[in-house]
């Protein structure tokens, strides 16, 4: 566990154990919350699990839905979340529970939960990954990480070369080279191709593994409680291209999807959705591209003020590093939001 980790896991014991987020509720609880997921299945044991906090258990995901009604709190399907906020409809808060990428394990695992419960979700699909030819570079990135004592890869044109012969070894691997790749252009491209030809990653493989394909998310979308958003072509950082890459990405994802699925998605999410993957240039294309509604990884509740807004929508994250009740309660309360933008991980998904 990182020191980060272990700081914000002690902050949010406080406010627990202080009652503060009870407290705080009046003044932060706002209309209600958009809550992200990613993958969702059963626990792992690997000491090296650099992308744990992307993953839930099924029974942490139906705690959280119980957690959330036990809160007088009701789950609405993005539409109705957006019909209240443009409403101000301040009671009873709503929550929206939506899950990002399309994973295959969303199928398995998290929609039998939420069929039982009757409880509305939103997949947000990126189509490349339904298409089985995207690159989920953060896997791949961990899968060679863990198969290998030393790992070379290229980042902004030199080689980063980084130890990886025990568990703490490969977190600090891993660490450090999402964070050179957060400020080179192309960093992921290169990534991905050097995955592939260094360490014969197989991104063909990974695409009919890891993602839900087309088939699958029609079968999906055929239930009452789904709601398929938009989530681009390839998952880029999106503030990181051109006007006209990043405007082809949002747009041409919503028409593969519409090709495929029958009609149109009506809401959007930025992949990877921090400051600096998502901003007002993409705010703007998003609204200009017709979407009701776009959300961003940035984290917080959902206040009257965010309907002149629709399309950067802030969401909290239910956090694999903090699957516990306790941590929940406070996030729901929105207490979280009043101590900054700490839940937030730069290279979340
Ligand atoms: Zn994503």
């Amino acid at each position: 566990m990182t020191l980060r980790t272990t700081a914000i896991r002690t902050l949010l014991d406080t406010l627990h154990v202080t009652g503060m987020h009870r407290l705080s509720t009046p003044v932060f609880g706002g209309l209600g919350a958009i809550l992200m997921f990613h993958r969702v299945r059963p626990p792992r044991d690997d000491a090296f699990q650099p992308n744990a906090f992307l993953e839930v258990t099924p029974e942490f995901l139906e705690q959280t839905i119980r957690a959330v009604r036990q809160r007088g709190i009701e789950i609405v399907s993005i539409d109705e979340a957006c019909d209240r906020i443009r409403a101000g409809a301040s009671e009873p808060r709503f929550a929206v529970l939506t899950f990002d990428d399309g994973y295959r394990d969303n199928l398995e695992y998290a929609v039998p939960i939420l069929e039982r419960e009757k409880a509305p979700f939103t997949i947000y699909v990126t189509t490349d990954f339904a298409e089985g030819t995207g690159k989920l570079w953060w896997i791949a990135l961990e899968e060679v990480i863990a198969a290998n004592d030393e790992v070379v890869v290229p980042v902004a044109g030199r080689d980063v070369t980084v130890d990886g012969r025990t568990a703490e070894a490969k977190a600090a691997a891993y660490g450090t080279i999402v964070r050179l790749l957060r400020s080179s252009e192309t960093g992921t491209r290169d990534l991905a191709v050097s995955l592939a030809e260094r360490y014969a990653f197989d991104f063909a493989g990974q695409g009919r593994d890891t993602c839900m394909t087309w088939a699958e998310l029609t079968s999906v979308s055929e239930s009452d409680l789904c709601t398929l958003g938009a989530h681009t072509v390839t998952h880029p950082s999106l503030a990181r291209l051109s006007d006209e890459a990043a405007l082809r990405e949002m747009r041409e994802g919503a028409e593969r999807m519409a090709d495929k699925l029958g009609s149109p998605p009506r809401h959007f999410a930025y992949p990877h959705g921090g400051p600096a993957d998502a901003g007002g240039r993409e705010f703007k294309a998003a609204a200009d591209l017709g979407f009701v509604s776009a959300v961003t990884t940035r984290h917080g509740v959902i206040y009257p003020d965010h309907s002149a807004h629709m399309t950067a929508l802030p969401r909290i994250s239910v956090n694999g590093l903090f699957q516990a009740q306790r941590y929940l309660d406070v996030m729901l309360s929105g207490a979280s939001t009043a101590i900054g933008n700490r839940f937030a991980r730069v290279n979340a998904a």
